[in-house]
């Protein structure tokens, strides 16, 4: 094919794929951001408040409405599981492709900007705001939109499976149920494909090349049975706080906030520190200024290479929620009973979360400090993961789409968050590439307040979706 051709032939699945986002991607996903169907974690009675079943039948409805040859559409259910909805597109060989993404949603989180809410979808110039649209409820539809594409022009592609899980943002403990059960239907892929990861900046297509594990857990000091009088108490009993505070500092530095335990932290290849150089320096000073600051805050270290470093390859310490805490204006003189923190730890991407689980307990509840009722109850645990090596058709494919249509060369760098499957799928899939990808760039703030997709990073991406499809093809 000459060039031109080639360029023509991008346009027009450009086009396609921008007419697919306007008409009906974008409404959808509006609809889709008013459900508040929250991760089974933050949400226990989701099967009885029915939310997660009403995001299911909207994405399955739109999925079930794209004239794609031979798809088939299952939704898969195991008793008290969330549900995964799994799509067939058959294609050509004997290759698959297995695109994934996520319906579950994080909880409201407090701070939404004014005339904006987690279920409250707002569209201001081209974001669309609200909870889970880029988070990765776009994800089944730029995919489906991508083979699309490609049917319309006649490219050949492979078999593609579009996997979209419910439990993602609980760190997916459903599904490697759903995978025991679909093993055969989903086959071996030899390309994965995901949607639901960041991008450094809206001008280029960015792949992801790590990601950090997950590791939470709830911490509890007790020291007495009820509160009394602080006056009365407060230099003997001592406080459940401070001992949380000493329990804290065995976990992280206090001044510099660098983990102690060693289990939580891995080697950092050779490879990735350079990267995290090209990536720094491709970045600059928006590693940091992407965040919201106040006026004179500094960041964790001055030299952006090693906060990308920070970000991607070093675990770090989250608190996430407290409990035995009055809220202030109920903060009455008492010398409290408890004092409870949710843990949020992201660990290396290849320490073994299980390994820094058990050594993260150990940590804390060891020889507690006076005496005081300690325990540590880990909650999610899910490991991170370290890119293969990238195949040169891949790169090039990658790097192609990426001209076509940003008009800038891919980009690489490691994700600071987790995606538990992909570790479940490089230890089951050892042969397969992955392009892990998405839209989830500078602000959008996926999980904190204002949460927005970005619909011209979308549709761009869902053009280079198209053609890596068909560039694996003919790999
Ligand atoms: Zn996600």
């Amino acid at each position: 094919m000459t060039t031109e051709t080639n360029t023509a032939l991008a346009e027009r699945i450009r086009a396609f794929c921008d007419a697919t986002w306007d008409e009906t991607i974008v409404p959808t996903l509006t609809d889709y951001v008013r459900i508040p169907c929250k991760s089974p974690h933050f949400d226990p009675d989701w099967e009885e408040n029915g939310y997660m079943e009403e995001a299911v039948k909207l994405i399955a409805d739109w999925c079930q409405k794209r004239p794609i040859e031979g798809m088939t559409m299952e939704i898969h259910r195991l008793p008290g599981r969330t549900p995964v909805i799994l799509l067939d597109c058959p294609g050509e060989g004997d290759d698959t492709v297995l695109l994934y993404g996520h319906l579950d949603k994080q909880p409201e989180m407090s701070g939404w900007e004014e005339g904006l809410g987690p279920w409250e979808p707002v569209l201001r110039g081209e974001r669309l705001f609200g909870r889970g649209g880029a988070d990765d409820g776009y994800a089944a539809f730029a995919s489906l939109t991508a083979i699309e594409a490609l049917q319309r022009e006649g490219v050949s592609r492979s078999r593609c499976v579009v996997l979209i899980e419910a439990c993602e943002e609980s760190g997916s403990f459903d599904l490697p149920h759903h995978l025991e059960a679909l093993r055969e239907k989903i086959g071996t892929p030899s390309l994965v494909i995901c949607l639901d990861s960041g991008c450094g900046n809206y001008d280029q297509m960015w792949s992801t090349t790590s990601l950090r594990g997950i590791l939470t857990g709830t911490l509890k000091v007790e020291t007495i049975s009820e509160g009394v009088h602080s006056g009365d108490a407060s230099g003997i009993v001592p406080s459940s706080f401070r001992i949380l505070r000493r329990l804290l500092d065995r976990v992280e530095d206090p001044d510099t906030g660098e983990v102690r335990i060693p289990e939580l932290h891995c080697e950092i290849p050779a490879q990735r520190v350079e990267q995290a150089k090209a990536a720094a320096s491709a970045l600059g000073d928006e590693v940091y200024t992407k965040f919201p600051f106040h006026p004179g805050v500094q960041p964790m270290g001055a030299d952006p290479a090693e906060l990308v470093l920070n970000r991607t390859w070093r675990p770090s310490v989250s608190v996430t929620g407290a409990r035995g805490l009055p809220s202030l204006e109920d903060a009455g003189n008492v010398l409290r009973p408890e004092t409870s923190i949710a843990l949020s730890i992201r660990t290396g991407p290849t320490a073994s979360s299980s390994a820094a689980a058990i050594a993260l307990k150990d940590a804390l509840e060891t020889d507690p400090p006076a005496g005081a009722k300690v325990s540590f109850e880990i909650g999610q645990c899910a490991d991170g993961w370290n890119a293969p090596e990238v195949a040169p058709w891949l790169f090039e494919a990658a790097n192609a789409a990426s001209q076509m249509h940003f008009e800038r060369d891919a980009a690489y760098m490691g994700e600071g968050g987790s995606i538990p499957f992909m570790a479940m799928l490089g230890d089951e899939f050892p042969g397969a590439q992955f392009l892990i990808t998405g839209v989830l760039g500078p602000k959008s703030n996926a999980h904190g307040p204002n949460e927005f997709l970005d619909i011209p990073t979308g549709k761009r991406l869902t053009a280079c979706v198209s053609h890596v499809l068909a560039e694996h093809y003919t790999r």
